[in-house]
């Protein structure tokens, strides 16, 4: 306790928080902090600094992304009172169509209110005729400027944290009493010469955003695997008039989306030949950062830790509130974000290590048609049980839309009736000797 009975580690009246970034990640952030103080009866001042414009098209305004949100996240956004306008979803998802080596399988929502929608980040594809305002991360940062939060739409090149911070950018430093990092993993990296933050270590995607006539109400999202598509994995997402694709393959051609468009079952789900409006090379993370909390300093969002593979807007929303309660309810020290912000990282990063066995596990049996068959086999004798008990069919859909943890969907796939099915399917007659 200072002389004045004010902690040093404690925000007081007129604390300024500079948030680097202004996507999902600093935006909720910036809002959960001021609905904090609110109840406390705290005066701060957020500041966002965002270097990009996400008004423009194409990938000088977008933060290259599919744009799924999950229904968890849209959950979430009510208690920052946040309602999605219409004219920003671009598609309500009723559906994944897994495209697997063997046979197709259609999950739907398990139970209605589990809602996914398209979104895009940006203004649409960088050929495509969208208005501005149907940009996600431009809506959520008007949001975030009408209830008091300063914009300053510059990219910081610089912060100095021995002291009280000091937040640089090429017109300006600002001091503050917390650094809120929250750049993602997709910019230059801003220079943090006091801090030993290391970044996650990432993967490289690539995306495209089709126009295909005559496909604009399908509202399922196709996903497929294995070799014959020349990828780990790839998606096709409906967004209105457009299908944005991302591919996922460790080796990174100059350009993957050609040939993956080329495979007869695509082609089949496409139906005609679609223009490409778009495409980017974007980085996903894939590990945790180290070093993300110090004394004033704190990373959120992609830039700390995401969920591995799904869901990232969703789980930049849980870090943004985690570490803005430590930040503003108990202290801003590096043992106050060690106390109560780290263990929640690392509950994320635990997590992600029961995904990385289960993605494993999933592109083994991909790879053997007697496992893929037994595992079929368990997805359609579900379709006779009601959608609770349908174990193996809400694991996949959980997989890929973020709605349960990867320790959830991994309890589901331990359940006796997909256990056993998928045993009883392994020694069924005829699928060793064919
Ligand atoms: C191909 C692909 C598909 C994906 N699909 C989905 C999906 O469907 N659903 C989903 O939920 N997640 C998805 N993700 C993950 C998702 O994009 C991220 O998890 C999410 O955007 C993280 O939010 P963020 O705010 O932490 O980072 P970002 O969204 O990257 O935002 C960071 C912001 O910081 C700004 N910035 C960076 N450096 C500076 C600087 N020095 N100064 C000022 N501003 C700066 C950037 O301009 C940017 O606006 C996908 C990712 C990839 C690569």
């Amino acid at each position: 306790m200072s002389a004045g009975g004010i902690h040093p580690w404690q925000l007081h009246d007129d604390a300024r928080i500079a948030v680097i970034g202004g996507g999902p990640a600093g935006c909720f952030f910036a809002l959960h902090a001021l609905s904090i103080a609110r109840q406390r009866g705290l005066r701060i001042q957020v500041v966002i600094f965002e270097g990009k414009d996400f008004t423009q098209r194409g990938p000088t305004g977008c933060n290259k992304c599919a744009g799924i949100l999950s229904s968890r996240l849209l959950r979430n956004l009510h208690d920052l009172q946040l309602k999605l306008p219409p004219h920003i979803i671009m598609s309500e998802i009723q559906s994944y169509v897994l495209h697997l080596e063997e046979a197709t399988v259609e999950i739907s929502r398990p139970e209605p209110w589990r809602r996914i929608v398209s979104v895009y980040r940006g203004a649409g594809p960088r050929l495509g005729n969208l208005p501005p305002a149907v940009s996600f991360d431009s809506w959520l940062l008007d949001e975030v400027q009408q209830r008091g939060v300063q914009l300053t739409p510059e990219r910081v090149i610089e912060v100095r944290t021995a002291g009280r911070p000091v937040v640089v950018t090429r017109n300006s430093a600002l001091t503050c009493d917390l650094v809120v990092l929250a750049t993602g993993v997709n910019s230059r990296p801003v220079q943090l010469p006091d801090l030993n933050y290391v970044p996650p270590t990432t993967e490289i995607m690539s995306q495209d955003e089709l126009l295909v006539s005559g496909t604009s109400s399908d509202q399922r999202i196709h996903i497929f695997f294995g070799h014959s598509v020349g990828a780990l994995f790839a998606g096709l997402i409906p967004k209105g008039r457009f299908i944005n694709v991302s591919l996922l393959d460790h080796k990174l051609k100059k350009d993957n989306i050609g040939p993956f468009l080329e495979v007869d079952e695509v082609q089949a789900v496409l139906a005609t030949n679609p223009r490409r409006l778009c495409g980017c090379n974007p980085r996903i993370a894939v590990s945790a950062a180290l070093n993300f909390y110090a004394d004033r300093f704190v990373a959120i969002g992609d830039a700390a830790v995401t969920r591995l593979y799904k869901d990232g807007i969703g789980s930049a929303f849980l870090t943004a509130r985690q570490a803005a309660r430590t930040a503003l309810e108990v202290g801003v020290s590096e043992a106050t974000f060690r106390q109560e912000y780290a263990p929640f990282c690392q509950g994320i990063d635990r997590d992600n290590r029961i995904g990385r066995v289960l993605f494993t596990l999933w592109n083994r049996i991909q790879g053997s048609r007697r496992l893929s068959q037994a595992w079929l086999d368990v997805l359609i004798a579900e379709t006779e049980l009601i959608a609770a008990e349908q174990y193996g069919r809400r694991a996949l859909w959980s997989m890929f839309t973020g709605d349960d943890s990867y320790q959830t969907i991994a309890r589901h796939l331990l359940s006796r009736s997909v256990f056993f099915g998928f045993l009883v399917g392994l020694l069924r007659p005829g699928l060793w000797s064919r």
